[in-house]
């Protein structure tokens, strides 16, 4: 999961990601505790807030993954001439996307206390 945060400095409040295996609040709090301690990759100082501050976004990169397996596949299918599949190739990145936006509100709307 990809999470994002503010950077707590005033004169910058950049916009930073971190990478953690967890899905949720409660699996972040074992994986990194109830705290997180970053540096800031913009302006370098360090910003240690709550997990609950931490937001998750949507995996791009798996969507576009998706998107390039269903040109491989719409490909395939256009050599094979099976006009009826390629709708149903193009429900996948639809499908992924979707699962993505609906992870990271998951994640979102759980708060640990
Ligand atoms: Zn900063």
């Amino acid at each position: 999961m990809k999470l994002s945060y503010y950077c707590a400095a005033t004169s910058c409040g950049k916009i930073n990601y971190i990478k953690v295996n967890a899905d949720n609040r409660y699996d972040l709090k074992d994986e990194i505790g109830k705290e997180f301690n970053e540096r800031c990759k913009h302006c370098g100082k360090h910003t240690k807030k709550h997990i609950n501050r931490l937001y998750a976004e949507p995996n791009s990169k798996i969507i576009w993954i998706s998107i390039l397996i269903t040109i491989i596949l719409s490909i395939a299918v256009f050599i094979a001439s099976k006009k009826y599949v390629i709708l149903l190739v193009y429900g996948i990145p639809l499908i992924v996307w979707k699962t993505q936006i609906a992870k990271a509100k998951n994640f979102n709307k759980l708060m640990i206390d």
